[in-house]
């Protein structure tokens, strides 16, 4: 299956992993839209939030204690973060292997645009 993040969970692309375990792995986002802007994904693929059924939900877990675990170490638990998971067109995905986006290290605006 020719999907970049699966390519990235199986290190067939050399990135940098700020956390991985048996389930999840993180890795900088390209495009930064904060000062600290993580993705966490699932090793597994899961195309989109739609997909996800009972026996996958344990993953989306996983991604937030990883998304909890790397704001603590990297010292913006306090201060404040976001976590976002676009789902299709309307959510803004572009990239369709599951991921939560861990956003931190500025205020965030509301309502997102
Ligand atoms: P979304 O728009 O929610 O699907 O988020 C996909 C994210 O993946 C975007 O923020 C992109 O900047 C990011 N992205 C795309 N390609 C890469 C890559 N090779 N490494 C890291 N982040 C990427
Ligand atoms: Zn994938």
């Amino acid at each position: 299956m020719s999907c970049l993040f699966c390519k990235i969970a199986r290190a067939e692309i050399e990135t940098a992993l700020l956390y991985e375990n048996e389930h999840v792995v993180a890795f900088r986002d390209i495009h930064p839209q904060a000062p600290q802007h993580i993705l966490i994904i699932p090793r597994r693929h899961i195309a989109t939030l739609n997909e996800l059924d009972a026996d996958s939900a344990y993953l989306v877990g996983e991604m937030l204690l990883a998304a909890k675990k790397l704001a603590a170490q990297m010292g913006f638990a306090e201060e404040g973060f976001r976590t976002v998971m676009n789902c299709n067109d309307d959510g803004g995905q572009t990239v369709y292997h599951l991921h939560l986006h861990l956003l931190g290290g500025r205020r965030m605006g509301w309502p997102p645009g």
